[in-house]
């Protein structure tokens, strides 16, 4: 386990599937919201999605974690867009060839707004 400030868990590795208590809040006031570009759902709407899927051996880490409405969970999942975290640690994401020949990162910045 990884204390952050305050010694709050920002990464339970495996031990832990879902995002709950201190991991969720700490995700939460990242995110703000649905990290999809474009999207407005409020945290309320949203779960924490692995970035390297559980099924693959990802973590749940504030690092591995992104804040996603239930539509765009699914829509991750299809598996055309990819996430990567950007260096400012939040999210982005890469949009699919057919969207954007360029497939230039994308972040949310509407709840960074508000
Ligand atoms: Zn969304």
């Amino acid at each position: 386990m990884v204390l952050g400030a305050n010694g709050v868990p920002l990464d339970v590795g495996r031990s832990e599937r879902l995002f709950r208590g201190e991991l969720r809040a700490a995700l939460v006031a990242r995110d703000r919201g649905c990290a999809f570009p474009g999207c407005t759902r409020s945290s309320d709407w949203c779960e924490g999605h692995h970035i390297v899927h559980w099924a693959d051996g990802g973590s749940t880490s504030l690092t591995n974690a992104a804040l996603l409405c239930g539509h765009h969970h699914r829509v991750v999942h299809r598996g055309q867009w990819q996430i990567q975290m950007h260096p400012h640690g939040r999210p982005e994401f890469i949009p699919p060839a057919h969207l954007d020949p360029q497939q230039r990162p994308r972040s949310n910045t509407i709840h960074l707004r508000l």
